[in-house]
């Protein structure tokens, strides 16, 4: 079986569970007679939600060294940028430059709708309620005021195995999952920059350790379906058939944000600094678009994109190469802007208010996060996760997101290519081939 065909069954089943998990849940809160009330509650706080929780904390397991590593090697590949002078310039700016946006889109779109307050109240205190404790925790710690310069000051850790070790603990008063992505950035760097012989086994290192998170976020995965299953049992249960349309708008959303990126900001960007007509150009690229579309893999779609941009697109090879393969990993506008989205949507559920500073902390770990997240399907899970630990929301809500994220992975990845090819042609643009 192709791995593809895999990571399809594989979502078929999550979906599956959610699916069966929400009927039933539905079934049972709104069938079962008053009398049943406390046995169901018993049933769903002793048994259900632990079970359910059991693929999760397997995740929470190894989200640090993923992070750590996923950093670091995402880095590392935007960092031999150096060597290439002007193209590394170029798409480095207008990487950062397109993942700000995506993200501004997200944070602008999340508080401008509010999907996660169109929960009736009744029905969040409830949901509150059932995860009492780490929500409230964190608007406390909202509420602890610091200077600006001390919270700038803190993404530089001091001792960044402290930062990791307490990365989700609330009462901790440092930077946190960003410092620990900042130190991430830092020995990326320092990596491209020291002599490449004596920091082999380092490198190794640091590889070696993301192969293994993802086999063991693999692990996961396969317990998801009975996962998802539950939590959606204890979700529906509780909340009844209002968290549908709550959902529906938060995909509404996320669609709206991926269409702005693809439809305004991406041909701006091609006419006003790759000169080229946008039309043109994403019909010649339709053919990279709709690999992604359909593979929700950046990396599987490399090959595609690689052939569309030389032949119909005509950027030369080696820009291609160079942008493109970095890109399938380092830049993904896409799920940086899904990321923001759901992190935000899952706070506002939650009641949890984010202050403007702690919004533009969360917009940074996921621009940060994008150049982490794998360009395999669902990639962009275990680091949504570790935002949401790193801001207390509680991360189980996930699973609810999980059943429908295939679909949108699907869209995202679609952002995510797009987005490196017209990085290739802003480069292409005004860089003559001699110079690259
Ligand atoms: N599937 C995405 C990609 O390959 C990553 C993600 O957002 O999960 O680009």
């Amino acid at each position: 079986m192709s791995k593809s065909a895999g990571a399809n069954s594989q979502a078929a089943r999550i979906l599956f569970g959610l699916g069966l998990g929400l009927a039933l849940g539905l079934l049972a809160g709104s069938f079962l007679p008053e009398a049943t009330q406390p046995a169901l509650n018993w049933w769903i706080d002793q048994v259900i939600q632990p079970a359910g929780r059991l693929f999760l904390r397997i995740i929470f397991m190894v989200v640090i060294p993923l992070i750590l590593s996923a950093i670091v090697i995402g880095t590392m590949e935007m960092g031999d940028v150096r060597t290439l002078g002007r193209v590394g310039s170029r798409a480095l700016f207008a990487t950062v430059a397109l993942s700000a946006t995506s993200v501004a889109i997200a944070l602008g779109l999340v508080n401008l709708i509010q999907p996660g307050h169109s929960l009736p109240e009744a029905s969040r205190a409830s949901l509150v309620a059932t995860y009492a404790g780490a929500s409230q925790k964190s608007i406390e710690r909202g509420s602890q005021s610091q200077t600006i310069a001390t919270t700038l000051l803190n993404f530089i850790p001091e001792n960044p195995l402290a930062e990791a070790v307490n990365a989700f603990n609330p009462e901790n008063k440092g930077g946190g999952l960003l410092a620990v992505m900042v130190f991430s950035l830092f020995v990326g760097v320092a990596l491209t920059i020291a002599p490449r012989e004596r920091t082999v086994i380092l490198r190794g290192f640091f590889e070696g350790m993301f192969e293994v998170s993802m086999v063991i976020i693999g692990f996961a995965l396969r317990l998801a379906p009975l996962g998802v299953a539950c939590l959606g049992f204890a979700v529906a249960a509780r909340l009844g058939l209002d968290l549908f349309r709550t959902l529906g708008i938060y995909v509404g959303v996320v669609l709206l944000g991926l269409a702005i990126q693809q439809f305004v900001v991406y041909p701006l960007a091609l006419r006003f600094f790759a000169g080229r007509g946008p039309l043109r150009f994403f019909s010649d690229a339709k053919e990279a678009i709709i690999t992604a579309f359909s593979t929700s893999s950046s990396n599987a779609t490399l090959p595609v994109a690689l052939r569309v941009a030389e032949k119909n697109l005509a950027i030369p090879p080696r820009i291609a190469r160079f942008v493109l393969t970095v890109g399938a990993s380092a830049n993904q506008n896409g799920t940086a802007l899904y990321e923001g989205v759901t992190v935000l949507f899952l706070a506002q559920v939650f009641g949890v208010d984010l202050s403007f500073s702690q919004q533009i902390v969360v917009a940074l770990m996921c621009v940060m996060a994008g150049i982490g997240t794998a360009g395999v399907p669902g990639g962009s899970l275990p680091l949504v996760v570790g935002v949401l630990l790193s801001i207390n929301v509680p991360p189980d809500a996930i699973a609810i997101i999980l059943g429908i994220d295939r679909f949108l992975d699907m869209c995202r990845t679609a952002l995510n290519v797009s987005g490196d090819l017209v990085i290739a042609a802003i480069v292409a643009n005004g860089t003559p081939e001699a110079e690259v």
